[in-house]
């Protein structure tokens, strides 16, 4: 059992944000470039109208401008979609990506 140190620096480093939300996001426009990108329908609403969900490719970071949902890295984007505690999100990572 790794500890949530060892699996948060094994996810940052194993699982580019690039890939992971071409994987969360399947609406999300074709990825060119780095930085904030258009990532399609926001999954934290009921969201209808591309254009206000943003993601940073960089960082995983995540913002919509219309229902205020947002977050640092890709860990906070599944604590939140999913609704799960830190080391719970950690673990589906971990798992789902084979880490
Ligand atoms: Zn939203």
């Amino acid at each position: 059992m790794k500890s949530n140190i060892e699996s948060l620096k094994a996810i940052k480093a194993y699982i580019p944000p690039t890939e992971f939300y071409r994987v969360e996001l399947p609406v999300m426009p074709s990825i060119r470039g780095n930085g904030w990108r258009d990532g399609g329908l926001c999954p934290f609403h009921n969201d209808k109208h591309k254009g206000s969900f943003r993601v940073n490719l960089e960082t995983g970071a995540f913002v919509c401008f219309s229902c205020g949902s947002k977050g640092g890295d890709i860990i906070a984007f599944i604590q939140q979609r999913d609704g799960l505690s830190f080391p719970e999100a950690l673990n589906k990572l971990t798992n789902e990506w084979g880490l």
